[in-house]
């Protein structure tokens, strides 16, 4: 079932939404980016439908809910514990199509890999239902077709596409019928947009010789990535955090264990007890990352941790692009034991 709202109609339905939910959504922050007068998109939670930022890219992802920069898992003292609250009241995530895949990923590694779920994600996951937001048009320097991640035909309430001034919107979830009847001027079939061609192309090896790991392709990456971990930061696919014990008391007894995110390009990421480190070098951590997002991970899952998003390529201060390294892995993989 699709229905058409007028501007109106679609600011009474989120007001009405957010009575019930809490509404997280890109939001454009005016000179909040990265230098001085530059705009940034980031998720935030909304009240009104004006806020929603729904032409341009966000520049970071819609995980922040999910997996919070720094989130307090618990509290300590004196041998008891106790896990943190957690406000449950539930939430509409907006996103794009590839996001919509992130999501997936996001399951599979704190909900599906090994024998114990992650509590603490599942808890936050319990209390996520999605709208889907529509792409009339790809963005600079994603690649999302190739990734497979450009179409999402089921897993959100609704979806929200602009166009013309009106907002078109597929429903899937009957018990918002009664509210999207009332704010909508039409009733007709709506199918979400979705991005057909990228400027973008990336072709991804189905199998990679060992001799990629001292592959020359590497270094170049040694002397011009700044270990930043910028890239990591804006994924919706990085997963990867470390733990921080804050004590409030001189003897360690009371305190709080926090989850605080991490990144494999950033220094002290592979330190290891009396000093070691594995990957010392910035093109060994590129190694590492590109590998795991578009070879280790379908080795253990059956399909790729990148969705194409191209944000990584978007915030790299050093202008690195992601979707070029993935080509250059593919030439490399077809030259094969040719290459050292
Ligand atoms: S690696 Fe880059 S393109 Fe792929 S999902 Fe992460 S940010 Fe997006
Ligand atoms: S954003 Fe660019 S410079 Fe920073 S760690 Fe990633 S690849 Fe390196």
């Amino acid at each position: 079932m699709g229905y058409v709202l007028q501007k109106e109609g679609f600011s009474k339905l989120i007001e009405t939404l957010g009575k019930q939910y809490r509404l997280f959504a890109p939001v454009l922050k005016k000179g909040e980016g990265r230098y001085t007068d530059v705009d940034v998109v980031r998720y935030d939670l909304v009240s009104s439908s004006d806020q929603i930022e729904l032409e341009k890219k966000s520049d970071y992802a819609f995980k922040e809910f999910l997996t919070p920069l720094s989130e307090t898992l618990f509290f300590f003292a004196e041998g008891n514990v106790k896990e943190a609250d957690l406000d449950m009241r539930p939430v509409i995530i907006f996103l794009r199509s590839c996001d919509m895949h992130a999501v997936k990923r996001l399951d599979q590694i704190y909900l599906e890999n090994g024998s114990e779920k992650d509590w603490f994600y599942a808890r936050r996951r319990g209390l996520v239902s999605f709208a889907l937001i529509g792409c009339s048009h790809s963005f600079e320097n994603c690649f999302c077709v190739d990734m497979k991640s450009n179409v999402t035909k089921d897993g959100y309430l609704f979806s929200v596409d602009q166009i013309d001034g009106k907002i078109y919107s597929d429903l899937k979830d009957d018990g918002l019928k009664d509210l999207f009847e009332a704010n909508a001027e039409s009733v007709q079939d709506v199918t979400p947009q979705y991005v057909k061609e990228n400027q973008v192309h990336v072709t991804i090896p189905d199998k990679v010789d060992n001799s990629i790991y001292k592959h020359p392709l590497w270094d170049e990456y040694t002397s011009r990535c700044i270990g930043c971990g910028r890239c990591n930061f804006v994924c919706p696919t990085c997963t990867c955090y470390t733990m921080q014990d804050v004590y409030y008391t001189e003897n360690g007894k009371m305190g709080e264990r926090r989850r605080v995110g991490a990144s494999c390009m950033v220094d002290g990421y592979t330190n290891v007890a009396g000093g070691g480190q594995y990957r010392k070098t910035h093109g060994e951590r590129m190694r590492f990352k590109v590998l795991h997002k578009i070879f280790d991970f379908r080795r253990r899952f059956g399909y790729d941790m990148c969705v194409g998003c191209g944000r990584c390529d978007d915030v790299c201060p050093e202008y690195i692009s992601y979707s070029n390294i993935i080509n250059k892995v593919n030439e490399a993989a077809k030259a094969g034991k040719e290459v050292q």
